[in-house]
């Protein structure tokens, strides 16, 4: 993961290769977020005898915030399949500095019981705890944090007001500039996936 990490962080890399590495990393990060998914116990036949297996108890929403967040949902959807997708479009009032919700199609009550948001980088901590508020309007009982690299100031931010929200990351980087903008980072992960880093 180390190797994957300084990868996607340099600057040279293409998009195509960016995604793949987003995908790789999610992967793992998403593996680790897995783990205590509940199971229960069922009763398996084998060609030989029967015996006792699990099967997944928890239904799972993948929450990718738009748009970084996409490129992270193939891989969650490789490690569970049966997930549920629920979009959410975030962005920043340049003015207010708060997040504006401008996509968002849950139903009215919610439909799973944990629900993993997707976004590459936990800057500031608003759109995570913004989305965080949501899925616990919406009814979600257990949310996890997903991100591929992470602020401290944005670790403090969602800690600070959702302590029960546990966040998975590869990396924990320095500091956050005047821009918002994750030291040392890897620049708009947006940008980087989608090649629009240039307009
Ligand atoms: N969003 C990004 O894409 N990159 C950062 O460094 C911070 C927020």
């Amino acid at each position: 993961m180390l190797h994957k990490l300084a990868l996607l962080r340099d600057e040279r890399v293409e998009p195509k290769k960016f995604r793949e590495l987003v995908r790789e990393i999610s992967w793992l990060v998403g593996y680790e977020a897995l783990a205590d998914a509940r199971v229960q116990q069922i009763r398996v036949p084998t060609p030989l005898e029967e015996t006792d297996g699990f099967e997944l108890a928890d239904r799972i929403g993948l929450v990718p915030i738009l748009r970084a967040g996409l490129g992270m949902v193939d891989a969650m959807l490789e490690l569970m399949p049966t997930a549920q997708v629920w979009h959410l479009g975030l962005f920043r009032d340049e003015r207010t500095l708060r997040p504006v919700e401008y996509y968002n199609k849950l139903p009215d009550s919610a439909t799973v019981d944990l629900c993993l948001i997707l976004d590459p980088m936990l800057a500031t901590g608003g759109s995570a705890t913004a989305a965080i508020e949501v899925l616990k309007k919406w009814g979600a009982e257990r949310i996890k944090l997903i991100n591929l690299i992470a602020a401290p100031e944005g670790v403090r931010a969602v800690q600070q007001a959702h302590p029960d929200v546990h966040i998975y990351c590869a990396a924990l980087d320095r500091q956050l500039n005047e821009k918002g903008y994750i030291m040392p980072g890897l620049g708009d992960a947006g940008d980087r996936q989608f090649g629009t880093g240039h307009g």
